[in-house]
């Protein structure tokens, strides 16, 4: 422990965001780097308390109170060194995880917590900067062949182990883009696509990984054909087929297919996509200028909806919430050490706050009809304000009488979650699936039911994090590499 009264005399403090309504203007990142002399304070305020429940918090289990340490003491190259034994891509949890580590610190009892997130992207930064981040292959191959089909964080996790072990990997991916939802899903405002995620793929593929794009495995290459070619195979292919908004005969309900609304996916990879492409000069993205947008559903999905029309420059922006207002501090069945289930201003939000006034979110509202113009565009959302009654595990909910409304909207965005993977490769493999229709294979195990093939990330756990994903890309790896070798020396 450097500092014992470190967290007495620093109070937490966050590198200050650009302004919403500037940052607004461009698709560069928002946040802002925290000076050197600043971020050692904060790694002072760590107690390095006896049981470090941040580090149980972390599904990677980094080595928290470690680095906070070594931060404190200015020691940066040791720092990275404990973070890669732990996160093989630090710069992306350090930019987009929601950080759980914190809702356990021991400090956040009774103070705010340590800023680990903060801290990890600072190091991890600092390593890039400092030219320590450099191609490290193996120094022997091992001539086993894997293939790893799907390239988000669990697929590129799972294929940067495996090549350290000296396995030859290849990594089919169906976009013409590697990163999965790092690159199409999550907006380059979060995480910056050229500077951050295909930095780090570059790497890879000094190393060694070889990588294959708009290659659909099920489509275009039949899966039994591929799985001859490779001594084993991991599938990482996320959870991408989306929850729709169904009425109460578990049917979309009426006008779904009206012009203008459309799954917040559809939205998301083609805005980055042409972002990329050509700074959005190509058109070939879904437009929010000048729109009243609805976005139905919160979390990281609708949050980057609203960032993205936010840039856009709509019109009006308003975000349906199914529950209840979650409230302002943890309630008694939300203790600390779990994740504190309460009310948050993510960066959306923030950027609706500054231009419009006021916050976009409006809770317990069902949305019961899509209404449409006389050319099939969409020109209004009918809602119900609903109540919640009961408690844990057993609430129900009613329609509130006469409390219809009918929204103004020209786009619509459906952010309401992920149903499991898609059927194809499943089918084709004759693969099990579990109740949730996600690949089957048991955690920490990562076999599914076909022989050589392991399933890990959203494809067998259903869509969660990516520090989560990374977790299980690695845990598969491990896995993998015992059966090819018999045993195996991956953590
Ligand atoms: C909009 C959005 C924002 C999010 N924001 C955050 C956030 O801020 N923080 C956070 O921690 N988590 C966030 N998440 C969740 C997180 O991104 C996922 O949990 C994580 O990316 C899952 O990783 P994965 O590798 O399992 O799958 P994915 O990232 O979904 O990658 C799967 C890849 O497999 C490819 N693929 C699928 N089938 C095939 C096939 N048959 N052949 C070839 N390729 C195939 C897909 O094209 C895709 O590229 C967000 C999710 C969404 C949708
Ligand atoms: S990966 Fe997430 S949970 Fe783990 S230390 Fe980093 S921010 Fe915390």
């Amino acid at each position: 422990m450097g500092k014992p009264t470190g967290f007495m005399e620093y109070a937490r403090e966050l590198p200050s965001d650009r302004a919403a309504r500037l940052r607004i203007l461009d698709w560069n990142e928002f946040h802002d780097h925290m000076p050197d002399g600043k971020l050692r304070q904060q790694g002072a305020r760590c107690m390095d308390c006896g049981v470090p429940f941040c580090q149980n918090g972390c599904p990677v289990n980094n080595i928290i109170p470690e680095w906070n340490d070594l931060i404190y003491k200015d020691q940066w190259k040791a720092a990275i060194e404990r973070l890669w034994k732990t996160n093989n891509f630090p710069e992306f949890t350090g930019r987009v995880c929601p950080a759980p580590c914190e809702g356990s610190c021991v400090l956040g009892i009774n103070e705010p917590p340590v800023t680990i997130k903060n801290i990890e992207q600072s190091i991890i930064d600092h390593a890039w900067a400092s030219g320590w981040v450099v191609p490290r292959p193996p120094a022997v191959r091992t001539g086993k062949k894997v293939a790893v089909i799907g390239s988000g964080p669990a697929g590129l996790a799972a294929a940067d182990q495996l090549n350290k072990a000296g396995h030859l990997v290849t990594v089919y991916e169906r976009a013409d883009r590697i990163g999965g939802l790092l690159m199409y899903g999550i907006p380059n405002m979060k995480l910056d696509k050229r500077q951050i995620v295909d930095r780090r793929v570059k790497l890879m593929e000094q190393e060694g990984v070889a990588i294959v794009t708009g290659v659909h495995v099920g489509l275009e290459v039949n899966v039994h054909n591929l799985l001859r070619q490779f001594d084993a195979m991991i599938l990482c292919c996320g959870a991408t087929k989306p929850r729709d908004v169904l009425g109460a005969d578990r049917k979309p309900v009426a006008g779904r297919k009206l012009n203008g609304v459309h799954f917040a996916m559809e939205f998301l990879h083609a805005n980055t996509r042409s972002l990329l492409d050509s700074e959005l000069a190509d058109g070939k993205y879904i437009s929010a200028k000048g729109k009243n947008v609805i976005v139905i559903g919160g979390g990281d999905t609708g949050t980057d909806c609203i960032g993205t029309s936010m840039r856009h420059g709509c019109r009006s922006l308003v975000n349906f919430e199914l529950l209840t207002q979650p409230p302002a501090t943890r309630a008694p069945e939300n203790p600390w050490p779990q994740w504190p289930r309460i009310y948050r201003v993510d960066y959306g939000h923030e950027e609706v706050r500054a231009v419009f006034g006021q916050d976009p979110r409006q809770y317990s509202i069902l949305t019961k009809e899509f209404l449409g113009d006389d050319k099939g565009n969409v020109r209004a959302v009918k809602t119900v304000q609903v109540q919640w009654t009961g408690t844990n595990g057993k609430i129900a909910m009613t329609e509130v009488p006469g409390s219809q409304r009918e929204w103004p909207a020209e786009l619509v965005l459906l952010a309401m979650g992920f149903l499991g993977p898609e059927e194809t490769l499943a089918q084709q493999f004759g693969l099990q699936t579990d109740e949730r229709s996600n690949f089957k294979a048991e955690y920490g195990k990562f076999a599914t039911s076909v022989e050589g093939v392991f399933a890990a990330g959203d494809c067998r756990r259903g869509q969660s994090l990516v520090v989560w994903a990374i977790n299980e890309g690695r845990g598969a790896a491990r896995e993998c590499d015992r059966y090819l070798m018999g045993a195996t020396t991956l953590p």
